[in-house]
């Protein structure tokens, strides 16, 4: 059966570059004769029926927009065997041909889940943790490491200027991505993340080495999620001899908003016209990906089920930089 109408939502956390994907999506499939349903609030608003055509002038001054003018959400009801079947029957009840899902990895297992019930559907992955497997980019990774850069260049000059110790904590509840590139582009002593084992001391000691190395600052960065939490980390080198008085900086929400950058632009509308193309081609139950360098469609199967390796050659070059 040909695809004439696509529907199209955005789930779960919000990442710089949906906008330009959601813009993307429109223009490629109206390019090709076929029609898109915007569903606002992810899943919850198409549990709820919040749906409306978008044409190609609705989309009009938001590619360079953060954040999701379709909105977005999380919904329990999802969840559930019954909120699948009557998000298959909303689906139904719209004649929606296909669906294009932008989100993180929930969103993506969901988008799994209505594959597995006939719905015929493609994952854009965007995240700004870059924990999604089968991409080596999310679409808003780069827009939020351009935000820590900018926020850890600025700590630079106060640290620098004063010969403090500066903890930084990033987001990555799970994933210590982002916390290990913040380390290396902003020259960091140690990054303390999910997937490695790290202790006070270790930390401690990598601060005092810099010291004792004539440095006159010294940054540690941590995951949101790696133990021990940086408010530990700040009581300890509180009571310890470690040269540098520190202080603590979270960087928080500021690192989701923000416009994209031209990587995270590009990568939107390469991934917004692939997944058309997919759809209207006859393809689905994949996820647009980035590999090497081209779109590359992987199976929505792998995408939930694999988990995606920490770059630990990146982690080793933190400590060679450092010196
Ligand atoms: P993200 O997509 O950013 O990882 P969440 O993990 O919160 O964010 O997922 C967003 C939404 O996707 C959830 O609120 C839920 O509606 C849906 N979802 C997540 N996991 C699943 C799952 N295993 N099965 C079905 N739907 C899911």
């Amino acid at each position: 059966m040909s695809i004439r109408r696509i529907g199209l939502l955005t789930s779960g956390g919000d990442a710089p570059g949906m906008n330009t994907a959601i813009r993307a999506v429109v223009r490629g499939a109206v390019a090709r004769e076929v029609s898109v349903m915007g569903i606002e609030d992810g899943y919850d608003g198409l549990l709820k029926g919040r749906l409306r055509e978008l044409r190609p002038r609705d989309v009009g001054d938001i590619l360079h927009k953060g954040g999701t003018f379709l909105q977005t959400a999380r919904c329990k009801e999802m969840m559930t065997e019954a909120g699948q079947r009557e998000a298959v029957r909303m689906i139904n009840q719209h004649d929606i041909d296909g669906l294009v899902v932008i989100g993180g990895d929930g969103s993506l297992r969901g988008a799994r889940r209505l594959s597995e019930l006939g719905v015929k559907v493609v994952g854009i992955p965007a995240s700004i943790d870059n924990d999604i497997y089968g991409t080596s980019m999310s679409l808003g990774v780069d827009t939020a490491l351009n935000t820590i850069l900018d926020a850890t260049d600025k700590l630079r000059d106060t640290a620098s200027s004063h010969e403090r110790a500066f903890l930084i904590e990033t987001m990555g509840r799970g994933s210590g991505y982002l916390a290990t590139m913040a380390g290396l582009i902003c020259g960091a002593e140690l990054v303390v993340i999910p997937e490695v084992p790290t202790t006070v001391d270790d930390i401690g000691r990598a601060i005092e080495a810099a010291y004792a190395r004539g440095k006159n600052h010294a940054f540690v960065i941590v995951a949101e999620g790696a133990e021990p939490k940086v408010r530990e980390i700040a009581a300890h080198l509180e009571e310890s001899d470690i040269g540098f008085k520190s202080r603590v900086t979270i960087l928080g929400h500021v690192q989701r908003g923000g416009r994209p950058t031209a990587f995270d632009r590009l990568l939107a509308n390469r991934m917004g016209i692939a997944a058309v193309n997919a759809l209207i081609d006859g393809e689905d139950d994949v996820m647009v990906g980035l590999g090497a360098d081209a779109i590359s469609l992987v199976p929505l199967e792998d995408v939930v089920s694999r988990v995606r390796d920490l770059q630990s050659d990146y982690y080793e070059m933190i400590s060679i930089l450092a010196r």
